[in-house]
């Protein structure tokens, strides 16, 4: 308990061996996803993940390669006989077209539909997003081309924490949301997309927030070597570097 399992690791264009990114804080009581690509009820057993004890879903923001999954994951948990309710929560932009997409699915038909809440966050920095026994998190926007949060997840039982960038140009938001965490987890896009870092400056924003380690994510993965990121990043940041792979756990014990 108290990790984090990188379900997904790839920038907007997935691989065999690197799904789109998106991962899943593990507590005592609570599960918490942060995006949703693919097919989750493939790919959470695949992380030895329960998809059913999924208790909270955060959206970083409204991009196919984050939120793709969000239909599939209800419709599919409704259809196993999910009783429990879901929170859902992010940005008023994200979660409005997340109803309008449920919307031209008709689910408001869909019978016996277990209860989801719906909790918009204001576009402020260091929100609270949720509490409850196992995490504490708070979000903040980031520079990304569409409305976007980043994230803090604070494990309340072994008071470790990291934050994860989501998809986002170097910004003061991430250093503060990250700063002092154990764990910063970074996009590494590359320079020449608009909305996006290079591995050196999320080791820069590492440095800044003086966190204990770098893990690089949303990275390329086709026709591209990551590995090549790693000296990058080391230039920069005196710390720890690893890239963020798929499956790949994390523990904040
Ligand atoms: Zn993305």
């Amino acid at each position: 308990m108290n990790k984090l399992i990188i379900l997904g690791s790839s920038n907007a264009i997935p691989t065999e061996k690197h799904e789109n990114t998106h991962m899943a804080a593990v507590g005592q009581e609570h599960t918490l996803l942060i995006d949703c690509v693919s097919n989750p009820i493939i790919r959470l057993p695949q992380a030895g993940l329960e998809f059913n004890k999924l208790t909270d879903l955060i959206l970083t923001h409204f991009h196919p390669d984050h939120v793709s999954g969000v239909p599939l994951l209800l419709m599919n948990m409704w259809l196993l006989g999910r009783k429990n309710p879901l929170n859902i929560y992010g940005l008023h932009h994200t979660l409005d077209r997340i109803e309008d997409l449920m919307g031209f699915y008709d689910w408001y038909n869909w019978p016996n539909f277990f209860p989801v809440a719906f909790h918009r966050l204001p576009q402020e920095e260091m929100t609270p997003v949720l509490e409850n026994s196992d995490f504490r998190v708070f979000a903040s926007p980031v520079r990304h081309l569409v409305p976007t949060i980043g994230i803090r997840v604070e494990f309340v039982k072994s008071h470790k924490s990291m934050a994860y960038s989501c998809d986002t140009e170097p910004c003061p938001q991430v250093i503060k949301l990250a700063s002092g965490a154990d764990v910063l987890i970074h996009e590494a896009t590359g320079g020449t997309s608009p909305g996006h870092s290079t591995a050196s400056q999320a080791a820069g924003i590492a440095r800044e927030a003086e966190v204990g380690s770098l893990y690089l994510i949303h990275y390329p993965t086709r026709d591209f070597d990551p590995q090549t990121l790693i000296p990058e990043a080391k230039e920069i940041f005196p710390g720890a570097v690893a890239l963020a792979e798929d499956f790949m756990e994390i523990n904040f014990n």
